[in-house]
């Protein structure tokens, strides 16, 4: 734009008319005011309020849509879950005499449990919530059939309660069903899968070398890629450098330190290792 503009043109802001604008959207070119001017993480353009939370711009957005009602792999586990509890009560009906009236209540109230396990898979949203009171609802069930066993009932129905917990609180099996989640969980879950997972595994195979030398040349191996894909200008931005170092040096600390400890030790009460 070179040609002169009257102060009565100005541009204005595209939301608020009575505003005058400072700058652009780069990505639909609107005029955006002070308020409205957007800088999402990790990018060096400007956007409006609308574009700055479309997938391409944002990309714990684009991250949400990708994981958006795909399942995950607690529903997986459920599903094959509730599969092997089918096939074990028939087989276990089938195998054997002819079944007590305690092994039929028993049967029936397990298979109870079996439409939870299915609509699960097929994220259906009741299923959430009735995946968490399932393991307890089977817990007073096995109680009443079997009064003199009530409490090792309600014992062995706690890790499954305690995992049941575990998945409703999920930030991904939250989006296999299609669940709100708040943006910092979502960053978190970000964090953990897509910024430079190699780095922070170069990290563990490091720590671990320490003990099981085998895994210290992964550490190495997982810290150079790792360090090579460190990218804190990117958009998305990509971090651990701190971690990828680190595996590095663990990587190489660790059989050092098993040839100045272990071998000297060998060496002292075997006389196994090399005399100099
Ligand atoms: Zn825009
Ligand atoms: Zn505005």
């Amino acid at each position: 734009m070179s040609l002169e503009v009257p102060p009565s043109a100005q541009p204005h802001c595209a939301v608020h008319p009575d505003v005058l604008a400072g700058g652009t959207c780069s990505r639909c070119g609107a005029f955006v005011c002070a308020d409205c001017v957007r800088f999402p993480l990790g990018s060096e353009r400007v956007f409006c309020v609308a574009c700055s939370k479309r997938p391409e711009v944002d990309y714990l957005e684009a991250f949400r849509l990708e994981h958006w009602g795909r399942r995950d792999s607690w529903a997986w586990t459920v599903g094959m879950l509730t599969l092997s509890l089918l096939l074990g009560v028939f087989l276990s009906l089938a195998s054997g005499g002819a079944p007590s009236r305690k092994e039929w209540l028993f049967s029936a109230l397990y298979l109870a449990s079996v439409p939870v396990g299915g609509a699960f898979f097929l994220g259906r949203p009741w299923a959430r919530p009735a995946l968490v009171v399932t393991p307890l609802v089977l817990a007073l069930g096995a109680g009443v059939l079997e009064p003199a066993q009530r409490i090792h009932h309600l014992l062995s129905a706690l890790p499954f309660m305690f995992v049941a917990v575990l998945i409703h609180r999920d930030v991904r099996n939250r989006l296999f069903f299609r669940q709100p989640v708040t943006p910092g969980a979502l960053a978190a879950m970000w964090n953990r899968l897509r910024n430079n997972p190699i780095a922070r595994q170069a990290f563990h195979f490091g720590l671990s070398g320490l003990l099981m030398p085998l895994l210290s040349p992964l550490a190495v191996v997982c810290g150079v890629v790792g360090l090579f894909r460190v990218k804190p200008q990117a958009h998305p931005p990509i971090g651990r450098r701190g971690q990828a170092l680190a595996g590095i040096v663990l990587g190489v600390l660790g059989p050092l330190l098993w040839m100045l400890v272990l071998l000297p030790y060998l060496d002292q009460h075997f006389g196994l290792v090399r005399k100099d």
